[in-house]
């Protein structure tokens, strides 16, 4: 029988990496049945909503859902699609991984982390008006429930995937309230695996500890906005947005999609990198309880890139992201 999977190509260059994933997907043989659905400015002149009903009752039928970027103001008009998508289905979880692939230029090889960001919750929420016309105030409002879930998930992870260490970031000197319950509970939670390491860091000196000796950590377990700086700066450390995949974790569905945004610079050229987005599609194969699959996608991917010869720009070559997908199609086992 085929899994259900809505697929939402997004805008800019969604459609495109969107694409690739779907191909490469289908050519490991696993069954899906794939049920387009849209998202993004596009859709607000025909449902006025730039995230349809009919969106939604798709990925609530399916549980499961392959995403493309989609484009959000910055500074004005509407709010948020994928901050909406998160807070609709409650998916608390946001796991980035950033690993090093051989054959992509970085300063550091053999790094091999995961960001594992709550998703829900904190200043991203946005939460936020005016106050008067010459101030503004935004609400960094975090629950002990949020933090609890998101640090038990951190460490379940670490347990599932052989980890060693997790590592709470943080800004529990200054936000004593907020960032100081997650410390807390984090310290609390951590007894309960004593075969996991746990330390903890605040936020800005994390970020000097990852340029520097990024291979000094393994799972680090972030409150949402810190989540979403951080695992940039390691997407950065691995050779670029066009290599981070992640997945969007709840307890009634998961979204698997690529970090980076819509890319609107080079967006319909062929020119985009689809490996963020192909590996989101390892993710949600395993998820689906694909091992194999999955594993083969992977392997095909680090093929084609350790060998150099069939490279998107950003990676150093010259190839189309349709070279790039053949590829990978062509590297599977
Ligand atoms: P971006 O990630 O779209 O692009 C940043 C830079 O990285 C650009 O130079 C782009 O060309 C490059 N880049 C990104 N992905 C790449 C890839 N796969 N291959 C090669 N190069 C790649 O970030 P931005 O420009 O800040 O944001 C553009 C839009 O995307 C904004 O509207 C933003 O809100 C939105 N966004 C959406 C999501 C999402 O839907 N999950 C995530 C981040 C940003």
């Amino acid at each position: 029988m085929a899994y259900k999977v809505t697929l939402i190509p997004g805008d800019g260059c969604g459609p495109e990496v969107i694409a690739a994933a779907k191909r490469v997907v289908e050519a490991t043989g696993v069954a899906i049945a794939w049920e387009q659905a849209e998202a993004g400015a596009a859709m607000i002149e025909k449902y006025g909503t730039p995230l349809p009903e009919e969106t939604i009752a798709s990925i609530r039928r399916n549980g499961v859902a392959l995403k493309g970027p989609v484009t959000t103001p910055v500074g004005t008009g509407f709010r948020s699609v994928n901050v909406a998508m998160r807070k609709t289905f409650d998916l608390y979880a946001n796991v980035r991984p950033a690993k090093t692939y051989p054959g992509v230029i970085t300063k550091f090889d053999h790094i091999d982390l995961v960001v594992v960001r709550e998703n829900t919750e904190d200043l991203y929420a946005g939460i936020e008006h005016m106050v008067g016309e010459d101030a503004a105030e935004s609400i960094k409002l975090m629950t002990r429930k949020g933090c609890e879930r998101i640090i038990r998930y951190a460490f379940e992870f670490a347990m599932r995937e052989g980890r060693k260490k997790v590592t709470a970031v943080h800004k529990a000197n200054i936000m004593k309230c907020t960032d100081g319950m997650f410390l807390n509970i984090a310290r609390e939670i951590a007894k309960e695996y004593p075969q996991i390491a746990f330390d903890d860091s605040i936020v800005d000196a994390m970020c000097m500890r990852l340029v520097m000796h990024p291979e000094d950590y393994d799972v680090l377990v972030c409150p949402n906005l810190y989540g979403d700086i951080v695992s940039d700066l390691c997407a950065g450390l691995v050779g670029g947005l066009g290599l981070t995949p992640s997945a969007n974790i709840g307890v009634e569905g998961a979204i698997f999609e690529p970090i980076h945004g819509s890319a609107p610079d080079i967006a319909g050229q062929n020119k985009i990198n689809p490996t963020a987005a192909i590996l989101s599609a390892v993710l949600m194969l395993a998820h689906l309880g694909e091992a194999k699959a999955a594993e083969n996608i992977e392997q095909a991917v680090m093929k084609v890139i350790s060998e150099g010869k069939t490279l998107t720009q950003d990676m150093g070559g010259v190839a189309s992201t349709e070279e790039f997908t053949d590829a990978v199609i062509a590297a599977l086992a």
